[in-house]
């Protein structure tokens, strides 16, 4: 996915944009960078992050950047921000969504006689994408819109100028964005935690296709929010960090109501499960909600090492990936031997990690092992936000399952059928993935309970993934 930050101060920003972008590293693995405007114009610094964090990467940075406006960026996917040089004036650039219709808007622009520079292993950059649909238009605003409206899928901009940052939050409020106020001017952020130790209070969450600028004096709004909205539900169930919010619902407490509900639906006995325990850190919060609502002790029977592993650091090679989850985790012998776990994880994707870590529980001892992932079976990859887990939706455990019965070629009523918890078929799916992946026994979360647990108003969220609704 990717997160930004963004600071318009009377004094240096740099500072503030340095910690507030580092604050996003949980949201991306790839690259980040930052942009900054000041008494000597534009400088721009962008680093690949895929190995080291990004404060060791951009600690010269810090030293070196001025300006009193910045854009930062953790990316996912192409290297951002651009500076970029127009009828619109200079400008730096940063997005966080996800285009499904790169060729089509590429041939359109290339059409008009303007090229793509920045190819990233063979493909547009998707930030230049967006610069040069802003680009098509007379003026800036005018462009961002256009260009929000031009992509299917969903994107967040911001747009650094020498006039100040303008921040416009894609047209469903699939993704956050937040502003923070301290004495000498604002911020714009991905996670509200981000700016709370650098002295920002929160200021007020941008509304969907919400348009503004900021300037150390004010943040004033050029385009007034739609009223429909489809924010991320997995934000609350995994993406987000613990101690953010959004839409004034706290991630942490709503994972602890998805884990409470599904102790009442599990007749709050888990199995009569000895101990509830979490895939750190992912389902540590699902997991104290469950022990606190049924009364079973939460333990935590493998800890993830953390001081060589201080972020969390995740290969893009699949197999590389699983070696590394697994070298991260180690048991506590003596919390597992002969013991009934209840495992709560957020979710299951592919389903290889936690396939894995249930056998080492097994290999360490454990006697049962009973898995309830927080949220329901994945049945749609994202179109929205470039979830970064779910590639392609065949490589989904619950897809496989259903191609393996269904074959190819699935009617989507068939596929809402799975979706329902209620139906024969998912029961049916269930029972395969738990035998495939060697859990004692399984049960997901309900979709109407997970919604329920965030408690905006079911029809202002994005439940895609799993149920397929657009
Ligand atoms: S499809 Fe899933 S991951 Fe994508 S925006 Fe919707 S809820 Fe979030």
């Amino acid at each position: 996915m990717g997160g930004f930050f963004a600071a318009a101060l009377k004094n240096d920003c740099m500072f503030d944009l340095f910690f507030g972008t580092d604050y996003h590293s949980h949201l991306g693995t790839r690259r980040a960078g930052m942009a900054v405007f000041g008494k000597e114009g534009f400088d721009r610094s962008i680093h690949n992050i895929e190995n080291s964090p990004f404060r060791t990467k951009f600690e010269s940075e810090m030293k070196e950047m001025h300006g009193n406006l910045g854009i930062g960026c953790i990316s996912d996917y192409e290297p951002q921000p651009l500076i970029v040089r127009s009828h619109h004036g200079t400008y730096a650039i940063t997005t966080v969504g996800k285009i499904n219709n790169t060729d089509a808007l590429a041939a359109k622009i290339v059409g008009t006689g303007t090229h793509f520079l920045e190819m990233s292993g063979g493909n547009i950059n998707a930030t230049e994408l967006v610069a040069a649909l802003i680009n098509q238009k007379d003026h800036l605003i005018e462009g961002i819109r256009y260009a929000q409206e031009e992509i299917d899928g969903s994107m967040t901009i911001l747009v650094l100028t020498p006039a100040g940052i303008y921040a416009a939050r894609d047209r469903l409020g699939r993704t956050p964005v937040i502003i923070g106020r301290k004495g000498d001017g604002y911020c714009a952020s991905f996670e509200a935690f981000a700016y709370q130790n650098l002295g920002y209070a929160t200021e007020r969450e941008l509304g969907p296709g919400e348009i503004v600028v900021m300037t150390p004096e004010a943040v004033t709004t050029l385009v007034n929010p739609r009223r429909e909205m489809k924010i991320c539900t997995f934000l609350w169930v995994y993406y987000g960090y613990p101690s953010s919010f959004y839409e004034g619902v706290s991630v942490e407490e709503m994972r602890y109501r998805c884990g409470a509900s599904m102790a009442k639906r599990d007749g709050y006995d888990g199995e009569n499960a000895d101990i509830v325990a979490g895939v750190p850190d992912s389902g540590t919060a699902h997991a104290i909600g469950y022990a606190n609502a049924s009364g079973i002790p939460f333990s935590r029977p493998f800890i993830k090492y953390t001081p060589t592993w201080p972020r969390s650091f995740m290969p893009t090679i699949q197999e590389k990936r699983n070696l590394i989850a697994r070298m991260k985790l180690l048991p506590v012998h003596e919390l597992i031997d002969g013991k009934r776990i209840l495992l709560i994880d957020d979710s299951i994707v592919r389903g290889t990690q936690l396939r894995e870590t249930t056998e080492f529980l097994y290999q360490s001892g454990a006697g049962e092992v009973h898995v309830r992932p927080a949220c329901p079976p994945i049945l749609f990859g994202c179109k929205y936000i470039n979830f970064s887990r779910s590639t392609s939706e065949m490589e989904l455990i619950a897809r496989r399952i259903i191609r393996e019965e269904e074959g190819e070629d699935v009617e989507r009523e068939v596929l809402t059928d799975y979706a329902n918890p209620d139906s024969d078929r998912y029961h049916e799916m269930l029972e395969r993935i738990r035998k495939q992946l060697g859990f004692t026994t399984l049960s997901f979360n309900r979709l109407d309970d997970m919604l329920d647990a965030v408690g905006i108003g079911r029809d202002r969220l994005c439940t895609y993934c799993w149920d397929g609704k657009e």
